[in-house]
């Protein structure tokens, strides 16, 4: 067998897939599942956004474009982010990509170099610290705690920055706590940071549009604007207006960066989808009050979540300020045993449980660098939601 490049025996499969395909087959034996694991949003495309996407058919709008993306999609980002962050960028500091995650896994394939450090705070997005590895450098896990609601605490921050930090990655709302930062915590991040001038920052904005109890949105660029060379911002369409499978994402940064990123998309996968960029298009520029109902929506199912679970003595959680999960700490659950005689010994094995005994699916909180936990995804009925609570519940209640 021809070896692949090494690279690939630190990266693993991630967590999400495992227990998916677990999941997948237990759904083809007909067993009955209350999926929780999914991280997409509960509904569909918007309809005026599905007709831009076949006018664009019908108008042969099915050729290459221009690499960074059409002018119009462009155009579009850049009122956008007028609008909405008060943040003025250029055409030359935008790109459009095959969804926020091609623009991060390009952003640091263009920029890191061996030995470089990127700075994740955990729990994180699953995906972070793999692309930091296949671009061959080092991530950093910076832990946050529960009980200070998962925010970055700066003197941590402080601690592990150095001149072989590359990167410093920002998620807010995150994905896996719904952790929203305020203004004043992302100033607290940006004084830490200009001391820095060698460190870029990701800002992943793509649950902006997910927030709840009337907190407002903040991105690192409107409260740190002499940052904004070493920002690269990254957003989308997939959250916020339920278009997952379009595989639209952006990212406005440096002119430098944003043309590095450019070249790597022209030499790998060239333009994002002719027929999604016209569909990309139509969410920025149409209606935008679908996300008010998503949001009032993700936050009621939030309430009814935290209720629930406040009837479950074996299980803790922080309540989510945005995005559609919940992150729920197991602790209470380690050394317990199921009814078959299983003893629960990590997250792993409760996910595994909940899914074999409770037909309940959950991603195991190792996945996201932070255990014993695990994550619920919101985007689901409110049916569904009622279901797996009383699921869990009798479940926790069946172990001894
Ligand atoms: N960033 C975070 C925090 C995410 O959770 C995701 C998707 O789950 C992405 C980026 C990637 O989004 P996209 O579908 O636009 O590639």
């Amino acid at each position: 067998m021809i070896p692949t490049h090494p690279r690939f025996e630190k990266v693993k499969q991630s967590a999400t897939d495992v227990i998916g395909t677990q999941a997948f087959e237990l759904k083809q034996q007909g067993k009955s599942l209350v999926d929780f694991g999914i991280g997409e949003p509960f509904f569909n495309t918007p309809d005026h956004i599905k007709s831009a996407a076949k006018t664009a058919i019908n108008n042969n709008i099915t050729h290459y474009t221009p690499v960074g993306g059409l002018p119009v999609l462009k155009n579009a980002i850049i009122n956008k982010l007028k609008r909405e962050n008060n943040l003025t960028y250029g055409s030359s500091e935008v790109i459009v990509g095959v969804g926020a995650k091609q623009i991060i896994f390009n952003a640091f394939v263009a920029t890191l170099m061996e030995d470089d450090e990127v700075i994740i705070p955990a729990p994180h997005w699953v995906s972070y610290p793999d692309m930091v590895l296949l671009a061959g450098a080092k991530p950093m896990i910076l832990p946050t705690k529960a009980e200070l609601g998962y925010g970055i605490e700066v003197d941590n921050l402080k601690r592990l920055m150095s001149d072989r930090v590359k990167w410093v990655i920002i998620n807010s709302p995150s994905n896996p706590t719904g952790k929203v930062y305020s203004q004043q915590e992302l100033e607290a991040i940006a004084k830490v940071l200009r001391k820095y001038p060698n460190t870029f920052i990701l800002s992943d904005d793509i649950y902006e549009h997910v927030i709840f109890d009337k907190q407002a949105f903040c991105t690192l660029g409107q409260v740190a604007p002499d940052l904004k060379d070493r920002i690269l911002l990254v957003n989308g369409v997939s959250k916020g207006y339920n278009m997952t499978g379009w595989r639209i994402g952006y990212g406005a940064g440096p002119e430098h960066l944003i043309s590095a990123l450019i070249t790597l998309a022209s030499q790998s996968t060239t333009n994002a989808c002719s027929i999604s960029q016209m569909a990309a298009l139509a969410a920025l520029e149409g209606p935008q009050d679908l996300h008010i109902k998503q949001r009032d929506y993700y936050q009621n199912l939030r309430d009814i979540f935290c209720s629930k679970l406040d009837t479950i003595p074996e299980l803790d959680y922080v309540r989510s300020q945005g995005a559609f999960y919940m992150y729920v700490d197991c602790k209470k659950l380690i050394g317990k045993y199921t009814p078959k005689r299983e003893k629960l010994t990590n997250d792993i094995s409760v996910a595994h449980s909940l899914l074999h005994e409770a037909g309940v699916v959950v991603i195991p909180g190792s996945a996201f660098g932070s255990s014993p936990c695990f994550r619920v995804s919101l985007g689901v009925s409110k049916e569904t939601l009622i279901e797996g609570c009383r699921r869990i519940k009798a479940y926790c209640m069946s172990l001894d």
